[in-house]
């Protein structure tokens, strides 16, 4: 793996070359990007941004250059080089850099010019050469007009500050302007009235339709991944069949109407928050960035429904999302919404089509500076102008409103947002900034978060703890796939974070290792959903902004209560008790599978579970994870000390095995065990007030749960007894037993069953541990050789078909799975699919149907007469190999004082 700064060594070494022959490489440099133009075009797609070493070519050619090429040259470098902290950036604003102080020089480029362009570069490696130019009297006021509409600056406010303060006139302009946020009203305001086409998406449109997983590999490349947006044929949707018929060529005809598309559908965005998702409706129906190469921003986004996390991308990305019902708008119809009135309107005829209400008048803001994110920035930064300025707050942006009233009581999930904020509580609809303690990236979304990282100009986390994992794409890695392998690992540890290696695993069953209690977090994966604290998923935007600042915008969600009375049942797994939550709230007709009208009590709250405290944290994350399932923001489970203790001890030895074995950045996770170990010196555990109030309680009562529960083909919300007739006997063609759903409790069960079974199994069975520590504790217990026996598949441990980007299921085969989600062509194209606990998905794959209640009980009790050795959980402190590497990890000593002082 090389380092950020080797690979820009390599870099500039390639420039030279160049130098040696200017004249003569400046054709070939432009030959050759011409050609990469064409092949690009011949795709339907614009070119790729320069890297660092096309620019590192790019800026010699600019010292001399040859006649003919000159505007075309500087035009690359104006408009193809990404901003922020990229590795091209850093090379661009070196060149300019010099430029600017007379040091290179350009025929092309004065020194006004250089500092022009580098204030067009965002933030990150541009910001020191402006600030310097703030003291050359030729330079200064160009250098202010760039810096005043800069907020990326961070810890350079205060060398602006010191100048202003020693009488600097340009510098006192920039804090006179950041103070009166002259950043956010020099860009225009959102439109009183705004003229759109329709591109209309009947039905559901969840995020696998926007940005399906199998093209998971081509996200970070925004306009080639939006080729792939909306690719299966679907009511009113042509699909990718051929350029002149498919998708892409229906965006083309709503184009030529002269409006700029909206797009518009019953339910949009279920799922998560992909940012991949939201690049690809911006890339068709947002508009450009200036200066910024192959991203686009603003744009419309209209649903009857829009699923939560995805409505907070949006935001994110300076869109505006908007939900209002949608039955009179058809494809390429044009309709003039109106937002501050709240009305949208047929252009043609002026007929009322709908009415609406924003989410938050502060939505307006957030489109004007840009998206969200900026906004939080920007207001940051005015904030701190104003108060070294000696000036009042300012009343430039909309107030965020006035905190709800203090409830008599307050859940658990808002007492841990509330510590995480300082407080003893947050109340629902409350906005507020909590901290996040652990942060998780996986490695579909790891690139785009790294660039979003880059465009935050992000040199080192704030977050306590950044993860990133491999699980996504080790098994079956694309030649883009190894690239991340061998440059992401760098990025993060130079940055503080934690790197895992491809064949380690799903990120959930590390991350979950790394917990503490009563904490908050986030991650670029849906299903980041801790078992011990809270977290709020969310998209790669988000996440960098979370991992770069150590806080995340929250708008605190209501809770909804499932409360397990009762005991469970002979035959009935945790994963049934996951599928009862869709199953009772369908009966009491607070969620329904219809997607027109559909009613979800689950979605953009939070579901807090209870009555299920004596559960293992391995267990926990079962009823967590599939919170996703629900659309749930986020998800808490009340749990008893004895199993938080239990998981933290095992986990300390786990992280110090890992510094063993070399894993960075050692430092945070030095500070990690420091913080566990002083948990665990001192156990206290937060739990919900008597008196808090959730918008709903749903009670399921296990001593009447008698029978397994699946959720049925393709929805993950269809739940049905195993006994419901329309699906009693199913034939069965491939199973799979694996995904983050799984622990190695439910590799024993499954290999028990197996090897009670003779002969050749019906069925195409897969089988994929979470973890390498799974696969080595089961190969060590002999179920690898009951696998082989039986003919199973044995995939490398990670995400393997759950993701579906990798290995597949054969077209509509019938497949029973452990996965979390059976969206349609998630795990195979037209396959239907069966969700249902390991135990019933290896008696599937023996059977080659669905069993009888009866046929399953029977199997179930066989396993149930060894469950305390089939449900042991891997708890590292008790494992030899773990421990005894362990034991060689001293803690620094100044890393273990500020954990105590931390703590007191
Ligand atoms: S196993 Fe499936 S749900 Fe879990 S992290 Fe991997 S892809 Fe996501």
């Amino acid at each position: 793996m090389l380092s950020r700064a080797s690979r820009l060594v390599q870099a500039r070494a390639s420039a030279p070359a160049v130098r040696l022959g200017a004249v003569r490489m400046a054709s070939t440099f432009m030959t050759n990007y011409k050609k990469e133009v064409a092949e690009r075009a011949a795709m339907g797609i614009v070119p790729k941004p320069l890297d660092a070493a096309k620019t590192a070519a790019l800026v010699e050619l600019l010292q001399k250059p040859p006649a003919d090429e000159g505007k075309e040259l500087l035009e690359l470098l104006k408009m193809r080089v990404p901003p922020g902290v990229d590795e091209a950036a850093y090379v661009k604003a070196g060149f300019l850099a010099a430029v600017a102080k007379g040091d290179a020089t350009s025929p092309l480029i004065s020194q006004k010019d250089a500092v022009f362009l580098l204030g067009t570069m965002q933030g990150g490696y541009n910001i020191q050469p402006l600030v310097d130019a703030l003291d050359k009297p030729d330079l200064a006021e160009i250098a202010a007009d760039a810096l005043s509409k800069t907020i990326l600056v961070f810890d350079s406010f205060h060398d602006v500050q010191d100048k202003a303060k020693k009488g600097n006139a340009a510098a006192k302009r920039v804090m006179k302007s950041w103070a009166d946020a002259e950043w956010f009203t020099s860009r225009p305001e959102v439109a009183k009235k705004i003229t759109f086409t329709v591109f209309k998406v009947t039905g559901e449109t969840n995020t696998d339709d926007l940005s399906p997983a199998p093209d998971a590999w081509s996200r970070p490349d925004i306009p080639l991944h939006a080729l792939a947006m909306l690719k299966h044929p679907r009511d009113g949707i042509k699909g990718v069949t051929d350029k002149e018929n498919g998708t892409k060529a229906q965006i083309d005809e709503a184009m030529k109407k002269g409006f700029p598309l909206a797009y518009v559908g019953d339910v949009v965005g279920t799922g998560s928050s992909r940012k991949s998702a939201t690049n690809s409706v911006l890339w068709y129906m947002g508009d450009d960035l200036p200066y910024v190469p192959n991203k686009r921003g603003g744009g419309i986004c209209i649903g009857s429904k829009i699923a939560p996390i995805f409505f907070n991308t949006m935001q994110d990305a300076g869109a505006l999302p908007i939900e209002m019902d949608v039955s009179k708008m058809h494809m390429n119809d044009v309709v003039d919404i109106y937002p501050y009135e709240g009305v949208a309107k047929s252009h043609t005829t002026g007929e009322v089509l709908a009415k609406f209400e924003v989410k938050t008048q502060v939505i307006f803001d957030e489109v004007r500076a840009g998206g969200r994110i900026p906004l939080i920035i920007g207001r940051g930064l005015t904030s701190r102008a104003r108060t070294a300025l000696d000036l009042p707050a300012t009343t430039v942006f909309r107030s965020l409103g006035d905190a709800p009233p203090t409830p008599a009581g307050y859940t658990l999930a808002q007492k841990m947002v509330g510590k995480a904020c300082g407080r003893p509580g947050v109340s629902p609809g409350e906005y507020c900034e909590p901290l996040m303690t652990t942060v998780g990236s996986q490695d579909t979304t790891g690139p785009m978060t790294r660039d979003e990282l880059k465009d935050l100009a992000c040199l080192g986390f704030s977050a306590d703890l950044v993860m990133q994992s491999f699980c996504h794409t080790a098994a079956y890695p694309k030649p883009v796939d190894v690239k991340t392998h061998h440059t992401l690992p760098d990025f993060i540890m130079n940055r503080g974070g934690v790197s895992l290696r491809p064949g380690d695993g799903i990120i959930h069953s590390w991350l979950n290792r790394m917990l503490l209690p009563d904490t908050v977090g986030t991650g670029g994966d849906s299903h980041t959903r801790f078992p011990i604290g809270i977290s709020f998923p969310a998209g790669s935007g988000l996440v960098a902004f979370a991992a770069a600042t150590g806080t995340m915008p929250l708008d605190m969600p209501e809770s909804v209560l499932v409360k397990f009375t009762g005991t469970m049942q002979p035959g009935i797994t945790l994963r049934d008790l996951v599928h009862a939550i869709p199953y009772a709230a369908r009966q009491r007709g607070l969620l329904t599978v219809e997607k027109k009208g559909k009613i979800n009590v689950f979605s953009g709250r939070i579901l807090e579970i209870e009555g299920l405290e004596h559960l293992k944290c391995e267990q926990a994350f079962e009823l967590s994870d599939a919170s996703a399932e629900r659309s749930a923001a986020g998800c808490t489970i009340s749990l008893d000390q004895a199993p938080i203790s239990e998981y933290l001890t095992s986990n300390v030895v786990m992280l110090k095995w890992m510094i063993a074995e070399g894993y960075g950045d050692r430092r945070t996770l030095e500070r990690r065990i420091a913080n566990m170990e002083e948990w665990l010196a001192k156990p206290k555990l937060m739990k919900a007030d008597k008196a808090a109030k959730y918008y709903e309680t749903i009670e399921i009562n296990m001593d009447q749960l008698k029978e397994p529960i699946l959720c049925c083909p393709n929805d993950p919300d269809d739940a049905r007894l195993l006994s419901d007739p329309t699906i009693a006997g199913s034939k069965i063609d491939e199973v799979f037993i694996g995904s983050c759903m799984t622990n190695i409790g439910h590799f024993r069960a499954a290999g028990k069953m197996l090897d009670s079974f003779k002969g050749q199994l019906p069925t195409r069975l897969w089988v994929s541990p979470p973890t390498k520590m799974d696969a080595a504790q089961l190969t060590a217990e002999g179920y690898y050789s009951i696998y082989g026996k039986a003919g199973a598949r044995t995939e490398m441990p990670g995400c393997s078909l759950c993701m579906g980007n990798q290995a597949r299921v054969a077209d509509k085969a019938k497949v029973v799975s452990t996965s979390t989600r059976n969206f349609p062509n998630r795990l195979g194209n037209g396959a239907d699919v069966f969700l249902a606990s390991a135990e019933l998905a290896a008696l599937a794959a023996i059977k080659g149907k669905l069993p009888t209640p009866d046929e399953y009980l029977e199997a179930w009790k066989k396993i149930d007469a060894s469950a305390a050795d089939t449900y042991r959980y891997l708890n590292f402190d008790q494992l030899a190999t773990y421990n005894d590497k362990a034991t060689t990890i001293t803690l620094s000593p100044e890393v273990v004082a500020a954990a105590k002082k931390l703590a007191a």
